[in-house]
């Protein structure tokens, strides 16, 4: 397949396509467009960054061009659930962009964090499209503003974020309420167990697409950690800054409260800096994006939560000011950086407490990242054991904990949420960090599947299991 003529989509669409000046369908376009425009369910294992809003969006709106029906009001024809604001603003906007000459297309946005009320009356006439963060979707069901009977396609995007987030019961909930006869495209970056159990739950006879950029993007970011004491980290962020030649950089922490310290810390260094978490407006948070994007600010702090899904192109940098206790956030981040075929270069600092995750990082990417020693020795020296070794011990039940993170971070988008028992607040500071005994094994630890390597699609299977790992410090070119 070398062009999206190919396809077969209708006028309308390929016309927007030239519009966005997109000739070469990506990887995940080219195998899920001719499967999901023959109806099918789709597994789809993606990042974002890889074209996969395209790849479900234009065979969407082929079906709703080709398949034209009047919604009924209160209702969607097409129901995209995302577990961002800003993912689903992006989504929202691709369709508009893919759809730009179908007439008529309503697509309407239901995110948290902004008055529901317009929301209400974006629904009152029925769309073809509705985008949505799980919480704000059932608060406008709960509020009988919108039936979800009549959807004939679901897309599922970011399955594994959806569950690290808290967003799974909410998403059984919704599912519960559309009908059997639909068309189901599921998308993830990572598959484990529990978003595997989900599809199998969720789709009928799937068709498994999978695309490799993750794996390229590993290998083609240079890596290295930077072993050092905690309270050092403020001016090590300094130092690297002053002494790389950096053109975007995004640092990320693992709290809300910690991107704003970072952000302090930078400025009485004379550095500019924003940070874009769950705690800012939409407003302000677009701002920030904005001038990041546009290069008015070079330095940028972000939660995972808050910078999934974001899409800025020449990020020199990922800086991990606080090393991510979910190793699949670690391939996430990371991926931040060599976007575009770019190279980039990602600098992890770890501190003591860090060790297990950094071990728990390099065994799921099966490299071993290049460290430098700055500690000054107020702590007993640990350097993690080898990724290979010793499986699953010290590991933070880090699922449990990202259960915990949904309301923490209003990247969920989901400033006000409807009943549900099962969410909890833990207070906004304390986001996916584990127990301070969790490196001591205190807290329940995941169950680590002896010997197999962990499904997250391409990066793990890069390299058969058996054999060396590599050095990620070297970039392949
Ligand atoms: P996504 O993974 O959907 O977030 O897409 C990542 C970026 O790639 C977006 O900026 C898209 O506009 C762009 N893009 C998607 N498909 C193509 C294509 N076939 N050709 C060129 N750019 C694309």
């Amino acid at each position: 397949m070398t062009s999206f003529n190919d396809f077969g989509l209708v006028e309308p669409i390929t016309r927007a396509l030239v519009d966005e000046k997109y000739v070469t369908p990506t990887p995940i376009q080219d195998q899920t467009i001719p499967i999901a425009m023959q109806g099918r369910d789709v597994i789809g294992i993606a990042q974002t960054g890889t074209g996969k809003t395209a790849a479900f969006a234009l065979p969407i709106l082929n079906h709703l061009y080709t398949k034209r029906l009047r919604p009924e009001k209160k209702s969607c024809r097409v129901l995209v659930l995302s577990p961002t604001r800003e993912l689903s603003g992006q989504i929202s906007d691709s369709f508009r962009a893919y759809g730009r000459h179908m007439r008529p297309l309503a697509v309407a946005l239901a995110i948290g964090g902004v008055p529901i009320n317009r929301q209400v009356r974006s629904l009152a006439h029925g769309v073809e499209v509705l985008v949505a963060t799980p919480g704000r979707l059932l608060d406008l069901v709960n509020q009988r503003a919108l039936t979800l009977n009549q959807v004939e396609i679901l897309v599922l995007d970011e399955a594994d974020r959806m569950l690290d987030m808290g967003f799974i019961h909410d998403i059984k909930r919704i599912v519960a309420m559309l009908r059997k006869e639909r068309q189901t495209l599921f998308f993830s970056a990572t598959m484990p167990q529990e978003i595997t159990r989900l599809a199998d739950a969720m789709l009928r006879d799937p068709a498994r697409v999978a695309v490799t950029p993750q794996a390229s993007t590993v290998d083609r970011v240079e890596q290295r950690v930077i072993l050092t004491d905690k309270s050092a980290k403020p001016n090590l962020l300094v130092e690297v800054l002053k002494t790389e030649t950096t053109d975007r950089v995004l640092v990320f922490t693992r709290t809300k409260h910690g991107a704003d310290k970072v952000v302090r810390a930078l400025q009485k260094s004379g550095f500019g800096a924003e940070a874009i978490h769950g705690n800012k407006s939409q407003n302000q948070r677009e701002r920030v994006l904005a001038d990041f994007r546009d290069g008015r600010l070079r330095i940028l702090i972000a939660t995972d939560i808050a910078a999934r899904g974001i899409d800025v192109d020449g990020v020199s940098h990922v800086v991990n000011y606080d090393l991510p206790n979910i190793p699949e956030s670690y391939v996430h981040r990371i991926g931040r950086t060599a976007r575009a075929g770019a190279e980039g270069i990602a600098i992890s600092f770890c501190d003591h407490e860090e060790a297990p995750f950094l071990r728990d990082i390099e065994r799921l990417i099966r490299m071993s990242i290049p460290s430098t020693d700055k500690r000054t020795g107020e702590r007993p020296a640990h350097r993690p054991n080898q990724p290979n070794e010793g499986r699953g011990k010290g590991r933070p039940n880090y699922r449990g904990g990202g259960r915990n993170q949904r309301g923490n971070n209003g990247g969920g988008g989901n400033g006000h949420h409807a009943g549900g028992g099962h969410r909890s607040h833990n207070g906004g500071s304390h986001q996916g960090r584990p127990s301070q005994n969790s490196q001591q094994a205190a807290a329940p630890r995941q169950e680590a599947t002896t010997g197999e390597p962990r499904d997250i699609g391409n990066v793990t299977f890069l390299q058969g299991s058996g054999e060396p790992r590599r050095n990620a410090g070297h970039r392949t070119r």
